[in-house]
């Protein structure tokens, strides 16, 4: 019979020996040694040692052979000191003496074991999510991220931020990525789109007066998933009124104490890089500053080089630029170098000029070719003896990519990297507008955000490369945690935007009307950000995938495998919906 729990197995110690505990949980361990049997009881809390043996009655003797690994049981007994105490255990100290033990449910024949080091295939895991959580290392990845929004909640309401919903089925937002479409089965031929983030709403609820607004809310994009993405994952997303950049980037900075403060971290002071330093230094947008290695600019130092992969470059109007390796003269094959180049050819490099410096300054490698040349060309990086250069020459963007990729590569092979540490940083002045590869020019946020007021006069002139924007993202250990910008609040900024991205007046009503409606009724000065909340739980929980700290996690193809999503649904209910199935 089920009895009220007393205690949680985790919480007892030495000092609760005499007590008669009443404990529920699962058997994570059982092991029978001549005539008695060890149960090891987990819940939430932990777990402690059960010990069934000649103190008990035959039949809780009886009931424990019964027992099998993952039984959910009940244990009602007394807490006694271990003769030999298991420091391995936080209630190693005590064992429990059960009076009583019931099997509260038993269970089919487990599809894998759930010790720590198990080595179950992940889809088995997430097929069977319901025992993959009972593990320690997920549940504490579950409540971390349960701790985290809180606080997260808590910094926000003590600024006066007021939590409210916005709706799921809605219409198209823009942020960039395909979207999750839901037939109206009222409005034959209508769809809703799931939001890809509440952008608009937030917008509108500024226009509406409620000065700041936030919301741990689901957010969804239809995109083909990187290994670190999830079609719908959750954003803790703010907005504030009459507010300067600097005021909403403190306030983002208290979420984020908050949010560290959990886990024990001091945030510490976070420095701002612009956008135009970021790429300078580290070559991507979201540097990693916990190693240094930063990127040097060679194209000036090698400006009249004639090694053919640099003359060209430069010729066609690139740039040259890499880092050094400290000591990395030593230990790096060229089967290592051979890997590295195939590295940063994949970000469309032609190939990696590498150099080794000699104990008598001369260099080795593709990069002596340049140094024999130009002989000040390694210690124009800051190499010395038994360093390696790494460099890149090409068109600006895949040399920044790929030399900024392949810092954080090489410092990840290379065990560079301190554990446990957190480096944050914002970024800030990004440009407005990016050109696709047709030419075309898309926003690097998202067109709501304000172009910096100085800059406005470009939109006039079509020099639109040179806008920059009062858009910033929060960076920690080279991830993006969140980005958001100051936002256009008049209407007429805001149709010069849609019209320098192509989007016709018709358009811009038809998608876009309500929004510049209100932006037209007294909207004021407003601006926000977004943290992703699954990337900031991993980064706290020091998981290596997104699914670590996402209860029901999705595939990198977009299925959820315990309930067998996305499915098929039957014809009829199609009909309802006015939709027909092309592979009926
Ligand atoms: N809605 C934006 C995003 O999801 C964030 C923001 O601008 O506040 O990226």
């Amino acid at each position: 019979m089920l009895t009220e729990r007393t205690h949680k197995a985790g919480e007892l110690r030495a000092s609760h020996a005499g007590t008669t505990v009443t404990l529920q949980g699962w058997a994570a361990r059982v092991r029978d040694r001549g005539g008695v049997t060890f149960l090891v009881l987990r819940d939430r809390y932990g777990t402690v040692q059960v010990t069934v043996d000649e103190r008990c009655a035959d039949e809780v003797r009886e009931a424990a052979k019964g027992v099998r690994q993952e039984y959910c049981i009940q244990v009602i007994g007394e807490v006694v000191e271990r003769y030999k105490p298991n420091t391995e255990m936080a209630t190693g100290a005590v064992e429990v003496i059960p009076t009583a033990l019931e099997i509260l449910s038993s269970t089919r024949p487990l599809p894998f074991t759930l010790d720590e080091h198990m080595d179950a295939h992940e889809e088995t895991r997430l097929r069977h999510r319901f025992l993959d959580l009972r593990r320690p290392a997920l549940q504490n990845n579950i409540i971390l991220r349960h701790k985290a929004a809180i606080a997260a909640r808590k910094a926000l309401d003590a600024l006066d931020f007021l939590e409210i919903e916005t709706p799921m089925l809605t219409k198209a937002t823009p942020e960039g990525a395909r979207d999750y479409l839901v037939p109206s089965r009222v409005h034959p031929g209508h769809w809703y789109a799931l939001p890809q983030s509440p952008q608009i709403f937030k917008q509108i609820l500024m226009v509406a007066g409620m000065d700041r607004y936030f919301q741990i809310v689901r957010c969804f994009r239809d995109e083909d998933l990187r290994a670190d993405r999830q079609p719908e994952f959750t954003q803790i997303d703010i907005e504030m009124s009459f507010c300067t950049q600097d005021m909403v980037l403190r306030a983002a900075e208290e979420v984020v104490r908050a949010m560290w403060g959990v886990a024990g971290h001091d945030v510490g002071e976070i420095p701002k890089l612009t956008y135009a330093e970021a790429m300078a230094r580290f070559g991507v947008d979201a540097p990693d500053m916990r190693f240094g290695m930063e990127l040097v600019d060679l194209t000036k130092t090698l400006s009249t080089s004639t090694f053919p992969p640099i003359q060209h470059a430069l010729e066609e109007g690139g740039i040259v630029k890499g880092f050094v390796l400290e000591g990395g003269a030593e230990g790096n094959s060229r089967k290592v170098l051979d890997a590295w180049t195939e590295f940063v050819r994949g970000y469309g490099l032609g190939g990696l000029l590498w150099g080794k410096v000699g104990a008598d300054g001369s260099v080795s490698g593709p990069f002596g070719k340049v140094t024999a040349e130009i002989p000040n060309a390694a210690e124009a990086m800051g190499a010395k003896p038994g360093d390696l250069v790494l460099v890149g020459a090409g068109a600006e963007n895949p040399v920044n990519a790929g030399i900024g990729r392949l810092r954080v590569h090489v410092a990840k092979e290379k065990d560079l990297i301190p554990a446990g540490v957190f480096k944050f940083c914002w970024v800030v002045d990004f440009p407005l507008f990016e050109q696709t590869d047709e030419g075309a020019w898309t926003p690097m946020h998202h067109p709501f955000t304000s172009p910096k007021p100085e800059h406005l006069g470009h939109l006039e002139d079509g020099n639109l490369g040179a806008i920059l924007s009062d858009a910033y993202d929060m960076v920690c250990n080279g991830s993006e945690l969140g980005g958001g910008s100051i936002r256009i609040h008049r209407e007429d900024v805001q149709q010069q935007i849609f019209a320098a991205l192509g989007i016709n007046e018709q358009e811009q009503r038809e998608k876009f009307g309500f929004l510049l409606d209100a932006l037209a009724h007294g909207a004021p000065p407003h601006g926000g950000l977004a943290f992703g909340l699954d990337r900031c739980v991993m980064l706290l929980a020091e998981a290596t995938s997104l699914r670590d700290v996402i209860a029901f996690p999705k595939t990198a193809r977009a299925q959820d495998l315990m309930c067998g999503a996305p499915s098929r649904v039957h014809n009829e209910e199609l009909d309802e919906l006015h939709v027909k199935n092309l592979d009926r």
